[in-house]
């Protein structure tokens, strides 16, 4: 039963011209990666008029935190809500008045939406302070478009002690769910994102005497098909993970066999585990099939963004306030996504949940996607993600999960 009982619906519907005032004004100034300085200067300017406490700038460059400390008493929980900042290197073609100002930087993922809605719910808690115990962490995130992001870096740089956070809540727009609806999943619900360079090193030579060369074209289309056998018959069938190899290229002339061929691979899995095994037979396979017809293979392994692993009761509090929110048809289980989020290192180390907050906005029956140029998120969905978070947050601190 939920400590919280006042409606918070006026007040959402007063705060929520400011809400959009902020995100527009944040779209006209798109910032890449983690130089974010005019929008971190936004931020700390609404943040010093919102009133909350002990605001730390600079952490990862251009990150933020701050604290919004409850009343009520209670248990003295923290819990940290991030948003992301950054925008991505895209020429902006949506057509709306508050377009991006900068030339090749646009908000093409809706991230100007997640700060505004992080400011949106500090107003919001400000407000209601006696109706909690505990504390709010306020995490404003540089760099999450490009790896290694900017979740990594503020970790490093303590955001989740002083005052240590027991729980981490994330949400993103998305441009696929209708408005009024809220998606989540317990467990896994994105993929470890990793790339693979293997290099072939052979022996060139005349292709008309393949006997004096040991010939790296023929290896690395053996070492393709092998890595096929991973998923095949190394995997859990009931887990699931991607192997493709998405280059493969050796030579220049027909009558030369080339000293070197040279394979890019995606990879994607979802739990560690997978993740190890994958990364362990894709060497052992590459190097013993090259070693089998005399070349030798290096293998360069780049692990990208970690999969979300939401917290299964983390996960049970924003199913039950998206149901009180937005109604139980509009509180939705969904399929796991093989994008990458670096909100999972922020998962790796407390419990938590990253759920996604419908923004669809259609154009004659187009909506487009996160990181087109004319990506367009619709406004009258944030009130929703503007409730839910909040709610999660007053119920995680006076009720915990
Ligand atoms: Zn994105
Ligand atoms: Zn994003």
């Amino acid at each position: 039963m939920s400590t919280v009982t006042d409606n918070l619906q006026s007040d959402i519907d007063e705060i929520m011209p400011g809400v959009i005032a902020d995100r527009r004004y944040l779209h006209t100034i798109p910032e890449i990666g983690m130089e974010l300085h005019d929008t971190a200067a936004y931020v700390l300017e609404r943040l010093k008029a919102i009133g909350v406490e002990d605001i730390k700038t600079g952490i990862a460059v251009t990150g933020m935190t701050a604290l919004v400390k409850g009343t009520k008493p209670g248990p003295d929980r923290v819990v940290m809500l991030r948003a992301d900042m950054d925008a991505l290197p895209i020429l902006e073609e949506t057509p709306v008045e508050f377009i991006s100002t900068r030339p090749g930087a646009m908000h093409a993922c809706g991230h100007d939406a997640h700060t505004a809605m992080l400011l949106g719910i500090a107003r919001l808690l400000m407000d209601r302070r006696d109706q909690f115990s505990g504390t709010v962490k306020l995490l404003f995130q540089p760099c999450e478009e490009i790896p290694p992001g900017g979740a990594k870096f503020m970790i490093e740089e303590g955001v989740l002690e002083h005052p240590h956070v027991d729980a981490v809540f994330g949400m993103h727009v998305s441009s696929d769910t209708p408005v009024g609806e809220i998606r989540f999943r317990p467990g896994a619900s994105s993929a470890n994102s990793d790339r693979v360079l293997i290099t072939v090193q052979g022996k060139g030579g005349h292709g008309a005497m393949p006997h004096e060369s040991i010939d790296p074209v023929i290896t690395a289309a053996h070492i393709a098909i092998a890595l096929q056998t991973i998923v095949a018959r190394n995997l859990d069938p009931v887990d699931s993970a991607v192997i493709t190899v998405g280059k493969l290229a050796a030579g220049e002339a027909n009558n030369v066999i080339p000293d070197t061929a040279e394979m890019k691979l995606t990879v994607r899995t979802f739990l560690p585990e997978t993740r190890a095994m994958v990364k362990e037979r894709i060497h052992t396979l590459a190097t013993s099939v090259a070693a089998a017809f005399g070349a030798t293979a290096n293998v360069e392994y780049s692990e990208g963004y970690p999969s979300v692993i939401n917290d299964v009761a983390c996960t049970a509090l924003v199913e039950a306030v998206a149901q009180e929110v937005c109604g139980p048809e509009h509180a939705v289980q969904e399929k796991a996504q093989m994008g990458g989020e670096d909100f999972s290192y922020f998962l790796q180390q407390r419990p938590g949940a990253f759920f996604y907050v419908g923004t669809r906005r259609e154009e004659n029956g187009i909506a487009w996607g996160h990181h087109h140029p004319r990506f367009d998120v619709n406004e009258d969905g944030l009130a929703y993600g503007i409730e839910t978070m909040s709610r999660v947050a007053m119920r995680y601190l006076n009720d915990g999960v």
